[in-house]
C-alpha cells in the first residue's frame, strides 16, 4: 500500500508543479510579446449599407506570435484577463492604431471602434489617457469611439466615467449587446451612442432560432432609446437585405470585408 501512495503524492506534486511552471512561463510570454511589441492590429470597415460608403473600421488586436504564426484573441485575451495584463493591451492598442492611422489621410473623416474592457474604466489614470488619444485622432480626422463589452459587470465609477467620457466628445458602443446580464442596467445608467448586435442574432436571421425574436425586440429598444445600431457579423446578402428592412443599415462582415492590416484595406487609396 505505502508505495502506491507515495506514488500518487508524488505524481500529484509533479503535475501541480508541471501547471504552475507552464502558467508562469505563459506569464512571462505574453509579458514579453508585449515588450516586444508581437501583437498589431488588423481593422475591419463597419459599412453603411444604404449607401455603400465606409463609415467607420473596429480596430482588432492579434498576435504575431514567433513560431505559432498568428494567434487570435480568443487565445491570448482569456490569458491576459487572468495575468491582469488587459490595461497594458489596451495601452498599447491605442497606440498602435495611432500609428497606423496616423498615416493615412481621411478626407471625409471616419470613426475608429477600440475594444475597451469594463475595467479600465476604473483607473483614473487611463480617462486621462482616453482622453489625450481623443484630441490626437481629432487631429488626423479620426472620431474615437470605445467598444465596451457587458461580459464583466460595469460598476457605478465606470459608468460615471463613461458617461463624462461620452460628454468629452468620444462616441460609446456597446459591444456584444444581448449576451450579457447587464444589458438594461447599463443602458438604464449610462447614455451610449451604438448597440452592436452580436453575430448570433444576426445568425438567426432566416432560421427558426429562439434569438429571432431577440434581434427585433434589440432593433425596436434601440429605436425607442434614440441609440444608433450596429450590426455584427453579416455575411449574407439575406442577412443584409433583411436588416435594411428593418433599418438597421450600418453593418460589419465578412460580406463587406473580412479584418485586415490597414495597408489591405481600401482605406490605404486614400493619399
Ligand atoms: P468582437 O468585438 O465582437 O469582434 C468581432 C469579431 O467577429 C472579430 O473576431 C471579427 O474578426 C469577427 N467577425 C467579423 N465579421 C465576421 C463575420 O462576418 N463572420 C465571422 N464568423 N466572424 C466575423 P476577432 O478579431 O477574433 O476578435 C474576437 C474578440 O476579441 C472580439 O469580439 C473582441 O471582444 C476581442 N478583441 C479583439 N481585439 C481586441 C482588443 O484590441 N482589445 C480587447 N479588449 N478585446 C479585443
Ligand atoms: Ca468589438
Ligand atoms: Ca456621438
Ligand atoms: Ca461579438
Amino acid at each position: 500500500l505505502f508505495i502506491p501512495i507515495t506514488l500518487v503524492v508524488y505524481l500529484t506534486l509533479y503535475f501541480a508543479r508541471y501547471l504552475f511552471s507552464r502558467k508562469r512561463s505563459m506569464y512571462t510570454e505574453v509579458k514579453l510579446a508585449l515588450k516586444m511589441r508581437e501583437f498589431f492590429l488588423h481593422y475591419q470597415p463597419h459599412v453603411d449599407a444604404s449607401s455603400g460608403c465606409v463609415f467607420g473600421v473596429e480596430a482588432l488586436v492579434r498576435w504575431q506570435h514567433p513560431s505559432r504564426g498568428i494567434v487570435y484573441p480568443d487565445v491570448f485575451i482569456p490569458l491576459m484577463e487572468e495575468y491582469g495584463l488587459m490595461d497594458e493591451l489596451t495601452d498599447y492598442v491605442l497606440n498602435a492604431a495611432y500609428h497606423d492611422l496616423a498615416e493615412k489621410v481621411f478626407r471625409e473623416g471616419i470613426h475608429l471602434g477600440i475594444n475597451v474592457p469594463p475595467g479600465y474604466f476604473s483607473n483614473p489614470k487611463n480617462i486621462r489617457l482616453l482622453k489625450l488619444y481623443k484630441n490626437k485622432f481629432d487631429g488626423i480626422g479620426i472620431s474615437l469611439g470605445l467598444e465596451i463589452t457587458e461580459r464583466q459587470f460595469l460598476d457605478s465609477v465606470a459608468c460615471e466615467s463613461i458617461s463624462r467620457l461620452r460628454t468629452f466628445g468620444i462616441d460609446i458602443l456597446i459591444d456584444d449587446f444581448g449576451t450579457g446580464q447587464t444589458s438594461l442596467s447599463v443602458l438604464e445608467r449610462t447614455n451610449i451612442d451604438y448597440l452592436k448586435i452580436d453575430k448570433c442574432f444576426v445568425d438567426s436571421i432566416g432560421h427558426q432560432s429562439v434569438n429571432a425574436p431577440v434581434l427585433n425586440a434589440i432593433i425596436n429598444l434601440a429605436k425607442e432609446l434614440n441609440v444608433g445600431i450596429i450590426a455584427e457579423g453579416v455575411e449574407t446578402d439575406r442577412q443584409a437585405q433583411y436588416l435594411l428592412t428593418q433599418g438597421v443599415t450600418l453593418h460589419q462582415g465578412y460580406l463587406y470585408a473580412k479584418p485586415a492590416r490597414i495597408e489591405k484595406l481600401f482605406l490605404s487609396k486614400s493619399k
